[in-house]
């Protein structure tokens, strides 16, 4: 069935993905060249993340010598609360629309605006300017997955954040403005699309078995086997089968654990293991440093035991054949619905196969 094309389901969104294997088969017109990797100095004078340079508004980043911290200086969302936003007509009196008599006026729900707050921060990995979460030594990439469930509970700590987003764009392609290692996390004062349609497909799916959806679904690929990359005491990272991205991946915590925060030390350890597993053999496979956004989902700070939600993280990376060739979400994708040509097995088979070493260090 998975040589033809078909529609695969994702459990955690509850939205269906095209899957068209034969035009992976298609010939491919134009050779790509590799690109030289671009040369990064360890310190970078006009970098505003290096330490010691200054961000905007002249404040000065400290001679950090681990991860750095500091709240986002042209922050999406701010603290606090905001008077109510309420979408008006501005200016004259309003036209009368055809099939409208003066004095009817479309209902409010066609114009809801709602005032957002919450708090936007930025994490550096290391002071080094050159160095990704892969080329980092293992107890490096702990300190970041450190810093990182710390934020969390912070931000748990305040009854006005629901929500707490971190994830990690890399890479020119992803939008990111700064080759310096880093990452954000946004915090806010309601759950976001995304995590809301996994909140209530978890609940309902927890409802109905009493397990949790992703444990069920864990232990089913353990079962079939062709999709796992690699594994740890504590985590297995894969290509889920409902995967939109050519190489997308979901790193799975072994046990019910809703948040960063509620991990034990050996699996904050067992998690950078991981990540670092992931991403290695990410910029092994077009020997470059690879693109992606990366980001967890995490249980919402309300109050409640959330049994139904697994800690997880999703990896998108847009590269499709080479250093250049990219995925495009367009025409179909976003008219229509996701689609992909390789089969998340292929996919996850080609990962498997690559070393864990990272390029730079094999030759
Ligand atoms: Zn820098
Ligand atoms: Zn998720």
């Amino acid at each position: 069935m998975y040589d033809s094309p078909h529609r695969r389901y994702n459990p955690l969104t509850r939205e269906w993905i095209l899957v068209s294997p034969h035009r992976a088969k298609r010939p491919w017109q134009g050779q790509v060249e590799k690109t030289a990797p671009p040369y990064l100095p360890d310190y970078d004078p006009t970098c505003y993340l290096c330490p010691g340079n200054e961000r905007a508004g002249g404040i000065n980043n400290p001679q950090y010598t681990g991860t750095f911290v500091f709240e986002n200086d042209f922050a999406a969302l701010l603290p606090g609360k905001v008077s109510g936003v309420r979408y008006q007509v501005q200016g004259e009196e309003p036209l009368t629309p055809p099939h409208m008599t003066p004095d009817t006026s479309p209902p409010d729900t066609l114009f809801r605006a709602e005032p957002e707050s919450g708090v936007c921060k930025v994490i550096c990995f290391s002071p080094r300017h050159d160095l990704t979460i892969p080329q980092l030594s293992l107890d490096e990439a702990e300190a970041v997955i450190d810093t990182w469930t710390n934020e969390t509970a912070e931000l748990f700590k305040r009854p006005e954040i629901a929500h707490v987003q971190v994830f990690e764009n890399k890479g020119a392609v992803m939008g990111c403005s700064n080759p310096h290692p880093h990452s954000q996390i946004w915090s806010q004062s309601q759950i976001p699309t995304e995590p809301a349609k996994e909140l209530a497909s978890q609940r309902d799916y927890y409802a109905e078995y009493r397990r949790p959806l992703l444990l069920d679904y864990l232990e089913e690929e353990y079962k079939r086997g062709e999709r796992i990359l690699a594994s740890n005491e504590h985590f297995t990272a894969l290509v889920p089968f409902w995967a939109v991205w050519p190489f997308e991946t979901l790193v799975i915590a072994h046990r019910q654990v809703a948040s960063l925060p509620a991990l034990s030390q050996p699996e904050r350890r067992a998690l950078a293991d991981i990540y670092q597993r992931v991403t290695v053999r990410y910029d092994n496979l077009f020997e470059i440093s690879f693109p992606y956004s990366m980001g967890f989902h995490q249980a919402p700070n309300d109050g409640a035991d959330h049994p139904e939600w697994i800690l997880h993280a999703h990896f998108y990376p847009p590269l499709l054949r080479s250093a250049t060739v990219r995925k495009f979400m367009v025409g179909y994708e976003m008219l229509g619905m996701p689609q992909r040509d390789i089969t998340p097995e292929t996919a996850a088979q080609r990962l498997r196969e690559l070393p864990e070493v990272h390029y730079s260090n094999a030759r």
